[in-house]
């Protein structure tokens, strides 16, 4: 099948628009051209996907961000390139992204990191294999929403190295209200476990700490919600133990748009995380056993790590 067969009646994503994205843009906001915002070297993830050296800026992730999203959550620090196109973007085919890839590793990238690809999944899936043809070397990050479709994942079966979704939440009400996906809880969990199958157990290189293969699940902690995060831990300890690591954040900022934006349940959304829920969810962890996890401090709250998107 020609890969440019899925922009034509799309359901690259639970959301299944059925729509030709040659002739109008679904819920991702995307049409069929790949949009890249801005490739760099990241230093905003979990030390083994970043590294440990905080002052070295000629090493990092290698990430590339794509503009649009399946998921479009309201409290998303990357809104400024998640709603739709920008008009600044790169448009890229198969070609130019494995460039873009090459570059990042010539500049220092200890991996490339694909943030939000989803949309663009038979393209980036081509690239990924176009650029291991190449010797490209390096482990590639999908990092997502956890909002995936399964047909879809299978596409990077072989490709993709290192999966890090978010698991954002367990309550379908919550979810139903805050992401219009009713139906987040079944698709995440369905979709951690066809990235697990893909990947197997977590495995670190022993000389550098980097992550070689494995996932990383993110939690970041919602206002209020303290019920939600410890179902969703429970889930990902029984199911996998320490066999992943759960990165649990604290960092949860209301962007300043939802003081006057139209926005579902700003009760939750306008609030930030008491810091005694927090220490609730990682004594949870501990508990647990779960002892590969990450975890952040007090200072994780604000909007330091947000790229220089190209606006
Ligand atoms: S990728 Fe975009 S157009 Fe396709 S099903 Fe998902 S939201 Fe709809």
């Amino acid at each position: 099948m020609d890969m440019t067969d899925d922009f034509r009646d799309c359901t690259l994503c639970p959301r299944k628009c059925g729509i030709n994205r040659y002739e109008k843009t679904g819920f991702c906001g995307m049409g069929a051209e790949a949009i890249v915002n801005i490739a760099m070297i990241h230093h905003g993830e979990e030390p083994p996907i970043s590294g440990f050296d905080t002052e070295d800026d000629s090493h990092g992730s290698g990430t590339v961000f794509f503009e649009g999203c399946t998921l479009k959550c309201p409290f998303c620090q990357n809104r400024a390139i998640s709603q739709g196109p920008t008009g600044k973007g790169q448009v890229c085919d198969v070609d130019a992204l494995t460039e873009i890839y090459l570059s990042l590793k010539w500049q220092g990238a200890y991996n490339i990191n694909l943030v939000t690809a989803s949309h663009f999944a038979p393209v980036v899936a081509a690239s990924i294999a176009k650029a291991k043809e190449r010797g490209l070397n390096i482990p590639f990050v999908y990092n997502c929403g956890g909002y995936e479709s399964v047909e879809t994942l299978k596409l990077f079966d072989g490709l993709i190295d290192i999966y890090m979704p978010d698991f954002k939440f367990w309550d379908e009400k919550l979810s139903g209200e805050i992401i219009k996906a009713p139906d987040y809880r079944e698709v995440a969990i369905a979709a951690i476990d066809e990235m697990f199958a893909q990947t197997g157990p977590a495995v670190m290189d022993k000389d550098t700490g980097l992550m070689k293969k494995g996932l990383i699940v993110r939690h970041l902690m919602m206002p209020g919600q303290l019920f939600d995060t410890k179902k969703i831990l429970d889930h990902l300890t029984e199911r996998y133990g320490n066999d992943i690591y759960i990165s649990l954040m604290n960092q949860y900022t209301p962007m300043p748009h939802l003081d006057f934006a139209p926005a579902p349940r700003k009760d939750i959304l306008l609030r930030t995380v008491p810091l005694g829920h927090y220490d609730s969810a990682v004594d949870h962890l501990v508990d647990r056993d779960q002892y590969n996890a990450f975890v952040q401090d007090s200072t994780s709250q604000g909007d330091t790590m947000i790229p220089p998107f190209r606006i």
